[in-house]
This record gives C-alpha cells, structure tokens and sequence, in this order.
C-alpha cells in the first residue's frame, strides 16, 4: 500500500520540480545523495574507497525531455570520468538510458552512450559502464542496447546490465545475456509492476532472486549482487564456500547510505563490496524509491531533520 504510493508520488513531475528546488528537500535526500555536484561524489567515493570498497557514481536524473538535456547528462558523465581517472578512484559509472534521452530520440541516447563507452574503453586500466534498469516499458529496449554495444569491437567486458529478480522473465533474460558474456547486476527491481509482468509476493521475489544468483555466482562471469538482505547475503557467503567460488569472483553491491555496517563488515570478511552512490539535483524519484522500499525511512528522515 504504501510502496504503492510512495512508486506513485515517485512520478509526479509537479511534486519533483516542487521538491528538487526545495531547502528542505534537499536537507532530506542528504540520507540516500551524496550531494548536488560532482565534488560531493567525489568526496563521498574517498571514503567509501579508504574502507576498502569500490564504488558506481550515478549522475541522478531520467525521463529527460529534450535532446539539450541528454547532452548535458553524458557530459557530466564524462567531467566524472575525468575525476575518476585524474584521482584514480576505486569507482565505476552507472547511467540510465531514458538520462541519456531513450524518450526523445533513441539514436541520441545510442550515441551518447557509445561516446561514454568509448571513453571508458580508453582508460587505463579500462573502466565499466553499468546501464541501469528502468521500469517494465524499457526491459527489452534496455537489454538490447546493452547487447549491441558490448558487441562492438574492444567493448567486451565494458559495459553491463541489470536484472530484476521480481520479472518473471528474469531467468531467460539471464541465459541469453550470459552466453554474450556479459556481466549482471542483479537487484530485485524497484519499480511498480503489474502481475503479468512481475512477481507481487516478496517471498516469490527473493526465492527468485536466490535462484538467480546461484546461476550467476556460477558462471565463471564477474557479477554483482545487490541487495541489502542480510538472509540471502549470507546464503550467497555460503555458496560461494560450499562451490569453492573465490571471494573476488563476484560482488555484492549496496546503496549509499542503507547498512554502511554490513558493507564494512563485508569488506573485513574479504568480500567484493561496491557502492553505489547518486548525486546530482534530480534526486526527488530515487528518494521516493528509497522510501517506496522501506517506509520507515520516513520517521528517519523525519528525527533526522529535527535533531539539526
Ligand atoms: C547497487 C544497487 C543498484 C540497484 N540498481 C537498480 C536498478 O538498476 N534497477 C532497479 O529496479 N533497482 C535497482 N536497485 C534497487 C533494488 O531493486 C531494490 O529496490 C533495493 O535494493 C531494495 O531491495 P533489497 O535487495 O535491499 O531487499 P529488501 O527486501 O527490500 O530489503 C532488505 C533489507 O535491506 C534494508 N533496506 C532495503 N531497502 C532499504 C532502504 N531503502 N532504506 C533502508 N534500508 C533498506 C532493510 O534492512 C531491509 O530489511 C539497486 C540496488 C542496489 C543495492
């Protein structure tokens, strides 16, 4: 009921430009955002990189509706690359496609995404670039663009996909990506789905998701697993022990600011850990995700903003 509602508000363009321009929004996203600019990401990254961890910048925003938009998204990409490579951080990029103008003109969104490959594929040592996953209506669109780039020349290895363990098609998107050779993310989705596409009962989306990642772990493929679900990260822990799959096979991924306990302790036990961490002005829909997916954010944001 209340994921319902927070996925709802998450898509209103009035409360996001209400919001984004707010003070006090912006005193609120501080839990989940590193910060408005690239300075923030980059402080933010240091120290997830001190503890040990390596780290995905997302360049926050999507559903651009201009050309002029998408530009400016793959050029502040690119000033982070620089970053990236001028500071030598532990850290990749992680984009999503409607950043880069999917909705005004797909041809756009490819050539900005091929620009920002090309770059990575030029750093020494080659970086990676992770297209995130979007809601239902962008699946195939999404996963065909991550297929068609990987297969150009010198991209293999580059550029991955995300994989939501709540869609039912879940598993063959899974074998097709894996017979490409291509590395996963695998999440279990965070958007509204409607039945026929995804599965409603949390149970029936973390048994999917177990499953999913045995298959992944498996592979003989550098995966991440993100979750923050203490019961499959350790079933995954006793996996990986049980098949003999070495620590820095794979990686688990978590989000800026949820169980920065966990992801340390992670770190201590030998595991791969990778942060993922969004800044930037257009935060108001991954907030509203963020507190989709756990509603007691709510009072948490709430106490934390009283107390200042
Ligand atoms: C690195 C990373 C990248 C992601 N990329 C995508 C993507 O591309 N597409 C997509 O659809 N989704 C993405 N997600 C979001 C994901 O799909 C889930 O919505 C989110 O991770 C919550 O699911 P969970 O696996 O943590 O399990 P849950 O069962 O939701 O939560 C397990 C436990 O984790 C903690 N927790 C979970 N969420 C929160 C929160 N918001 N605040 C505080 N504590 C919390 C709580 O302790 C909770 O009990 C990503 C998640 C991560 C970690």
């Amino acid at each position: 009921m209340l994921r319902a509602l927070f996925i709802a508000l998450s898509e209103s363009r009035w409360l996001r430009n209400v919001a984004e321009r707010s003070r006090i929004g912006q005193r609120t996203s501080s839990r989940f955002v590193a910060g408005t600019q690239v300075a923030d990401a980059v402080r933010a990254t240091e120290a997830v990189n001190r503890f040990g961890a390596s780290v995905s910048i997302d360049n926050l925003g999507e559903n651009v509706t201009n050309a002029e938009e998408a530009r400016a998204s793959a050029q502040l990409y690119h000033h982070l690359l620089d970053e990236i490579a001028a500071r030598k951080l532990n850290a990749n990029i992680s984009l999503k496609l409607t950043h880069m103008g999917l909705d005004v003109d797909e041809d756009l969104a490819r050539d900005l995404v091929r620009g920002l490959l090309a770059r990575v594929v030029a750093m020494s040592p080659k970086n990676f670039v992770r297209v995130d996953m979007e809601g239902s209506p962008y699946t195939q669109l999404t996963l065909d663009f991550v297929e068609d780039l990987h297969r150009v020349p010198g991209n293999a290895g580059c550029v991955g996909a995300v994989i939501q363990s709540y869609m039912r098609r879940a598993e063959s998107d899974i074998e097709k990506l894996l017979s490409q050779g291509i590395r996963i993310r695998l999440c279990k989705g965070a958007y509204k789905e409607p039945p026929e596409v995804a599965f409603q009962k949390k149970s029936e989306v973390d048994a999917n998701y177990v499953k999913l990642m045995k298959i992944l772990m498996k592979s003989g493929i550098y995966h991440g697993l993100a979750t923050h679900d203490e019961a499959i990260i350790k079933e995954a822990k006793a996996f990986a022990t049980r098949e003999k799959i070495p620590h820095n096979a794979f990686e688990f991924q978590m989000l800026h600011g949820i169980r920065r306990d966990l992801q340390q302790s992670l770190v201590k036990e030998g595991w791969g850990m990778r942060v993922y961490i969004p800044f930037g002005t257009e935060w108001y829909p991954y907030l509203m995700r963020r507190l989709a997916e756990r509603p007691a954010n709510v009072m948490f944001i709430a106490k934390n903003l009283w107390r200042r």
